[in-house]
């Protein structure tokens, strides 16, 4: 018998094509990423810290449906909290988070390690709801309980102030009507042994990404999705059948920097804003520093100082270069201890950025984010200021379509530029983005040290290129004005 699990409805609330494929077409869902690995470990971390807030609370084990079921029946006579019960209705099994009894009621408390509630979270609740009220209990309120950012760690855990409770009784019923057409609806698919031919579209990116990559693969390089800020004209654009970049008639209104991407599309070439590009290129001082910031964050605050999320840094990469045409010089710093790394990152920061001279960074309000938060927390504020008011973001010519190449498919990340710039990639490095550097960091760090050394190894050269590759982009776009 096919079980429709909370997980599922969410699924095929999102698209029927994709609750499918979980029933059908298994092999096509690729295994979690790092990112998302990480994302269930801490996920994992903050379900076990709330249900710290009820310690009379009982703990109910998973190693089948019908046990973990009955199990949930039997301890309702104990009226106590319960931690993931499962019940079973018309088909429906759902697995919360937390069950607590009022009287001869019962609130639900779902736990999240994001910041707000989103309305998947809402969707969430709807379908616990609906499925213990089938299953005979009475559900009184439901909640959620989420990180609170207004709280920072000083010392021990509070784990009263970590959490926020928000009522959504009023949404979750919201959220309900319709709900079970919508199980109907679903339980069709589910029995279906043809695939429902849901076409790709907006949906597929929200409230998640989909990982079912092959829906995609009819579409060629530079197809209207990857026009910049795209939304509802892109969508219309391939409902109307005109599925690449190249091929939008002159007459259809874009903004300026889509009708860059569309020129560059027909013509096959990149552009470049020579009156726009020299300006920023003349005004950069000697030294450069170009500079670069590896960070990881957990829901749960590990130091004092930090709120839930917060980025904390523990990598830099800077290159140095004197002045026009002399060979970049290399400084670095990892911090490779097992506790809180800022201190040992802001000195060693402190000795290599100079005092004049532009930092060049990509993206720059995150560099400057982290830059006030730890200059602040360690006293530093002036010197943090003053190394912000140096900055100047290498991403904003290309974000703004000064320099704009076919081969960056509407991004402006460093990762699309410097290939299709310079010619040169990530490829065949151990570590090839962000959210890597973070997770691996993290891992090798606070929970096992497998490969330690090769991961240090792989993180200074990832970011190592991260900066090397922005003194090309400048090179190259230096050449580009000349
Ligand atoms: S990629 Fe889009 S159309 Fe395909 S299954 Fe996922 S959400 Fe549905």
């Amino acid at each position: 018998m096919a079980l429709l699990t909370k997980s599922k409805y969410l699924a095929g609330l999102q698209c029927p094509k994709y609750l499918w494929v979980q029933f059908h077409d298994k092999d096509r869902i690729p295994e979690p990423d790092a990112m998302a690995q990480h994302l269930f470990r801490e996920g994992d971390k903050v379900g076990e810290m709330a249900k710290k807030l009820y310690p009379e609370g009982i703990n109910i084990s998973f190693d089948s449906f019908v046990e973990n079921i009955n199990q949930s029946k039997e301890l309702l006579k104990e009226g106590k909290p319960l931690f993931e019960p499962g019940f079973i209705h018309n088909q429906c099994f759902s697995r919360g988070d937390i069950l607590v009894p009022v009287e001869d009621e019962w609130d639900i408390i779902e736990v999240k390690s994001s910041t707000r509630v989103k309305d998947v979270n809402v969707h969430d609740v709807s379908f616990q709801k609906y499925v213990y009220e089938g299953a005979g209990l009475k559900i009184r309120n439901c909640y959620l309980l989420h990180m609170d950012t207004t709280y920072t760690r000083q010392g021990e855990l509070d784990i009263e102030k970590l959490f926020k409770l928000e009522n959504i009784t009023e949404r979750v019923e919201k959220f309900s009507e319709g709900l079970e057409g919508r199980i109907e609806f679903m339980m069709d698919i589910i029995n279906s042994p043809t695939d429902p031919r849901k076409d790709i579209g907006a949906h597929c990116k929200s409230p998640y990404q989909c990982p079912i990559t092959q829906c995609w693969d009819h579409l060629q390089e530079n197809h209207v999705f990857k026009l910049y800020r795209g939304g509802v004209r892109s969508l219309n654009l391939y409902e109307s059948g005109v599925h690449l970049i190249k091929d939008i008639p002159d007459s259809f209104e874009l903004t300026g920097k889509q009708d860059v991407q569309r020129e560059c599309g027909k013509t096959g070439k990149e552009f470049v804003s020579k009156e726009k590009l020299k300006p920023f290129l003349d005004g950069l001082n000697y030294p450069l520093y170009y500079l670069d910031f590896e960070t990881f964050n957990t829901a749960i605050p590990m130091f004092d100082g930090l709120i839930p999320h917060q980025q904390v840094p523990f990598q830099y990469s800077l290159h140095v270069v004197k002045e026009e045409g002399s060979t970049p010089e290399h400084h670095e710093f990892l911090y490779k201890g097992s506790s809180d790394p800022r201190r040992e990152f802001l000195d060693s920061l402190k000795g290599a950025v100079g005092s004049s001279g532009d930092i060049i960074v990509y993206s720059a309000s995150f560099e400057k984010g982290i830059l006030s938060k730890i200059g602040k927390y360690f006293g530093e504020e002036k010197w943090a200021d003053s190394v912000n008011a140096r900055m100047v973001d290498l991403l904003i010519p290309f974000r703004n379509f000064h320099y704009y190449n076919p081969a960056q498919q509407g991004s402006a990340s460093i990762k699309k530029v410097l290939p299709a710039l310079v010619g040169k990639d990530y490829f065949g490095l151990g570590i090839q983005g962000g959210a890597e550097a973070n997770t691996e960091f993290t891992r090798v760090t606070y929970l096992n040290g497998e490969n330690k050394e090769k991961v240090y190894s792989d993180l200074l050269k990832y970011c190592e290129l991260d900066t090397l590759g922005m003194v090309w982009i400048v090179d190259k776009l230096k050449e580009k004005v000349e």
